[in-house]
C-alpha cells in the first residue's frame, strides 16, 4: 500500500496548482461576477494537455491515467471550481462516452478536438422532468431511413452551449425491450444541427463561471451513423461513465476543502480580534484542523477508488462513497471557511464566498447524495 504519488502524478500536481495560482486566480473573480466563460484559461489549459490527460497518444491525448485528471481537477478547485467542472465535464463526461464507446470514424472525427481543448461536448442526460430516475428518460430517437430524428428536452447540460461546443451526447428512448422496458440509446448531436436549439444560461447559485443550458430536440435528424457504440446501450453507457465521473466529483470536492483550509488559515493569520490573531484563538484552530481532517481523509477516498478503478477491480461502492463523503467535505469545509471569515466571508470578493456558493452543488450533480446512499447500500446486497 503506497498513497504516495509518481514523479509524474506529483510534477503535473505543482505544474496545475502553479497555473491555478498564477493564471486562474488573478481572473476568475470577474468571470464569476459577470458570469462569463474563461475561455482565455480554458485555451491554456488545452495548451498544458489538460483535456486529454486521460487518453491515448494516438488520439492526441497526453497518454496518462483518470487518476492524472482527478489531481488536476483538484488542484483547479483548490482555487475555483467553474473552471474545474469545465474540464471534468468535457473530458470524464464529453469527451470520454466517445473514447470509451465509439466507432473508430467517430473517434477520428470528434477525439483529437476534444483531447486538445479547441472543442468541447456535452453529456445529455438529465430531463426537464428526470434527473435521479434516468431510466425515465422522455426524449425519444426514431430511425427514419438512415437518420435519427430525436424529440424531447435535456435540463443543466454542463459545455453545451460555449462558442466552442462542438457536439451534446444525448440519451433517448429508441424502442421497447422485449420485457417492456424503455431501450436507451445514445445518439451525437453536433453542435448547429437544425432542430437543436440551446437556451440561454441558467442563473445559477454557484459555477457561475461555467456553461450550462437546458436544450430542445424538435425533429432534430442526424445520420444513423451517430448512434453511439450499440444500440440499446445507453443505461449501461451512461452508468459506466457516470461511476468513473464519481470519483472526478470527488477529486474536485477534495479540491475545494483543501482551498478552504488554505484561505482560512491565512485569514486566521492576518485577522486580529481582541488583541490578537484570530488564528491564536483554540476554538478557530480547532476548526481548522477538523476541516484539515476531513479533505485529507475524503482525498484518500477517492484515491482509492482510483486506485480500484485503475487496477480494473470493481469501484463502484468506492466512487460513490468517495463522492458522497468528499461533497460533504466540501459543504462543511466551505461552511466553516466562511465563518472564519465573519462578515468578509460573506462577501463576494473573498475566495471562500466562492467556494461557498460552489459547494451546494457537489452533493447534486453526477448522482445525488440520497442516490449514492442507494448504490452502496445496493451494492451491499440491500
Ligand atoms: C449546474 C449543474 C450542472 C449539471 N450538469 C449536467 C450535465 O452535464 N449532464 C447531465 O445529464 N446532467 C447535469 N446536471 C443534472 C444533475 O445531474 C441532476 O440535477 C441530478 O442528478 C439530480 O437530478 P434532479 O435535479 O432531477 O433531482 P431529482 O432526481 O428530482 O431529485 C430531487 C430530490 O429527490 C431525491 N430523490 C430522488 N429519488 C430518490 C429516492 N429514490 N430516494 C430518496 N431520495 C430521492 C434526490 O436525492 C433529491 O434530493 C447538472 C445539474 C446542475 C445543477
Amino acid at each position: 500500500m503506497d498513497f504516495r504519488l509518481t514523479e509524474e502524478h506529483e510534477a503535473l500536481r505543482q505544474s496545475v496548482r502553479e497555473f491555478a495560482r498564477e493564471v486562474v486566480a488573478p481572473v476568475i473573480a470577474e468571470h464569476y461576477e459577470k458570469h462569463t466563460f474563461p475561455y482565455e484559461i480554458i485555451r491554456q489549459m488545452g495548451k498544458m494537455g489538460l483535456f486529454g490527460l486521460p487518453f491515448p497518444e494516438e488520439h492526441g491525448g497526453m497518454g496518462g491515467d483518470y487518476f492524472a485528471l482527478c489531481l488536476a481537477l483538484e488542484e483547479l478547485a483548490r482555487v475555483d471550481s467553474s473552471v474545474a467542472i469545465t474540464l471534468e465535464a468535457a473530458v470524464s463526461l464529453g469527451a470520454m462516452p466517445i473514447y470509451r464507446f465509439g466507432t473508430a470514424e467517430q473517434k477520428a472525427r470528434w477525439l483529437p478536438k476534444l483531447v486538445s481543448g479547441e472543442a468541447l461536448a456535452g453529456f445529455g442526460l438529465t430531463e426537464p422532468g428526470f434527473g435521479s430516475d434516468a431510466g425515465g428518460t422522455q426524449t425519444r430517437a426514431v430511425l427514419d431511413g438512415d437518420e435519427w430524428v430525436i424529440n424531447g428536452s435535456k435540463a443543466f447540460i454542463t459545455n453545451s452551449g460555449t462558442d466552442i461546443t462542438a457536439l451534446v451526447t444525448v440519451t433517448a428512448v429508441t424502442g421497447t425491450r422485449p420485457d417492456g422496458a424503455k431501450e436507451l440509446s445514445t445518439i451525437i448531436v453536433p453542435s448547429g444541427t437544425p432542430g437543436f436549439t440551446v437556451a440561454p444560461g441558467y442563473s445559477k447559485v454557484g459555477w457561475t463561471a461555467s456553461d450550462t443550458h437546458e436544450l430542445t430536440f424538435d425533429d432534430c435528424r442526424v445520420p444513423a451513423a451517430n448512434l453511439l457504440g450499440e444500440r440499446g446501450r445507453g443505461f449501461a453507457q451512461f452508468l459506466r461513465i457516470l461511476d468513473e465521473g464519481r470519483i472526478a466529483i470527488a477529486a474536485l470536492a477534495v479540491g475545494l476543502a483543501q482551498g478552504c483550509v488554505d484561505e482560512s488559515v491565512r485569514y486566521a493569520k492576518e485577522r486580529h480580534a481582541f488583541g490578537q490573531p484570530i488564528g491564536n484563538y483554540q476554538a478557530i484552530q480547532f476548526k481548522i484542523a477538523d476541516m484539515e481532517m476531513k479533505a485529507h481523509t475524503a482525498r484518500l477516498a477517492y484515491y482509492d477508488a482510483a486506485a480500484r478503478m485503475l487496477a480494473g477491480e470493481p469501484f463502484k461502492r468506492q466512487a460513490a462513497i468517495a463522492k458522497l463523503y468528499a461533497s460533504t467535505v466540501a459543504v462543511d469545509n466551505a461552511r466553516e471557511a466562511t465563518q472564519i471569515h465573519g462578515g468578509y466571508g460573506f462577501m463576494n470578493e473573498y475566495p471562500v464566498a466562492r467556494f461557498w456558493r460552489d459547494s451546494k452543488i457537489l452533493e447534486i450533480g453526477e448522482g445525488t447524495s440520497e442516490v449514492q446512499r442507494m448504490i452502496i447500500a445496493r451494492d451491499l446486497g440491500m
